[in-house]
């Protein structure tokens, strides 16, 4: 029986996690679960699988939280990053699902590892801000890190076997989303509405922005390089549309293994959470003569300008894919609250990397204040456009 911390519980990731426990209750049981602050649907959540504990956003969603629950609920209410950090690293917890959006994972995830959690990690953002402290971190104290995104988890199972010897190269596939034919000259008209229907995923708002932009795969590199410690030379990008091969590593013979499967984040989360057992799920594999044909084509960067960024922000490396990563971040909830269009997200992110006087090693410290200066450098750049 592997006992769970679920971080971000509420989201997608999260609430497709807690459909494998209910499957599954003989091998898992959650420990804790913690939203920002959806917390009708924690208090659903609690009820069904009764955790130790619980965390919010703040206090005011404590107190909505526990108004919610039965008066017998046995489970103690906590907020802020104090409340996320303890529910990371309670006593009884064996694995902590890392599935919270944003920077806002970092810490979190971090102070897991130093309590000697095994990890599975969906919040890609805390290996783009700090992937070399968590690598560092996950030796020092040798827990487990388990890839959850599908890129990562089929480069993980495309290795098995094979350890990290004779690898040409990673190839890691992407979509496209939902413009990958769309003119270029009508992307400045592009709507949140359209740019959140992704045409094979069903995610949260926050990636499938970024994987209308292709920022997604630009994250997802720079995520690859340190799970996989490869350098950025040999990690490439692939447009597959169909998303079945979910990514693929060629190695130095010329053969290229690849993993495969419908686009479901049910069998990477499962993966991650119960390697190196496979679940019976019931996920159909995919009907190959039904899908006729694979295709593949190289991105193009004039329409998703994104991707070079985050190649620059990894190989410069310090400070800087913080600063990408806090810069998106506030450039895409610019997007969708409609105050910069589709086309603005690039520029506000280039201008802010531009402006930020990195720092080529950085400490843990180094990096938060770099994100917070990003932030507050994307948001007046925006606020300056708006005027
Ligand atoms: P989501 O928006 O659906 O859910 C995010 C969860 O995090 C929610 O429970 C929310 O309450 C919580 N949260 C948001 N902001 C928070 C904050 N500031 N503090 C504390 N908690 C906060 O997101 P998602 O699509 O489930 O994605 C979660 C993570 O997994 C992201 O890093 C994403 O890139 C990654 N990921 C998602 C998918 C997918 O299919 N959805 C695939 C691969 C990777
Ligand atoms: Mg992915």
């Amino acid at each position: 029986m592997k006992s769970l911390s679920i971080l971000g519980a509420t989201g997608s990731i999260g609430v497709k996690a807690l459909e494998i426990v209910r499957q599954f209750p003989q091998r898992f049981r959650v420990n804790a679960l913690t939203a920002k602050t959806n917390v009708a649907q924690l208090a659903k959540q609690i009820v069904q699988f009764t955790p130790r504990l619980a965390a919010v956003y703040d206090v005011e969603h404590a107190r909505q939280l526990k108004a919610l629950l039965p008066l017998t609920a046995a489970v103690e209410i906590v907020y802020g990053e104090a409340g996320y950090i303890e529910a990371a690293t309670c006593e009884d917890t064996d694995m902590v699902l890392g599935a919270m959006v944003g920077s806002a994972g970092l810490v979190p995830t971090l102070a897991a590892i130093d309590a000697g959690k095994d990890i599975a990690l969906a919040n890609k953002e805390t290996l783009v801000m700090a992937g070399a402290i968590v690598m560092q971190k996950v030796a020092g104290r040798g827990v487990k890190l388990m890839p959850i995104d599908s890129e990562h988890s089929a480069i993980f199972q495309s290795l098995a076997g094979h350890g990290h010897n004779g690898i040409r190269e990673i190839l890691i596939t992407a979509s496209g989303g939902p413009f990958l034919h769309r003119q270029l000259a009508e992307f400045s008209t592009i709507k949140p509405q359209e740019a959140l229907r992704h045409p094979n995923w069903s995610m949260g708002r926050k990636i499938s922005i970024d994987s209308a932009t292709m920022m997604n795969k630009g994250l997802e590199v720079i995520e690859a390089r340190w799970l996989f410690d490869m350098d950025f030379q040999r990690i490439k990008v692939v447009v597959h549309p169909e998303s079945i091969i979910h990514s693929m590593v060629v190695y130095e013979d010329g053969a290229v293994i690849a993993q495969m499967g419908v686009p479901d984040m049910k069998g990477a989360i499962a993966y991650g959470l119960s390697h190196p057992q496979r679940l019976p799920l019931h996920v159909p594999a995919p009907d190959f003569a039904q899908i006729g044909q694979l295709s593949f084509e190289d991105p193009d960067l004039e329409r998703f300008p994104c991707l070079n960024l985050a190649y620059r922000a990894g190989e410069q490396g310090g400070t800087l894919p913080a600063v990408l990563n806090a810069a998106n971040e506030v450039a895409v909830a610019a997007f969708l609250d409609e105050r910069l269009p589709f086309t603005g997200i690039f520029p506000i992110i280039d201008r802010t990397m531009d402006r930020h006087c990195g720092k080529n090693c950085a400490d843990l410290g180094q990096i938060i204040e770099a994100d917070r200066w990003a932030r507050e450098t994307a948001l007046s750049l925006i606020r300056r456009q708006e005027r």
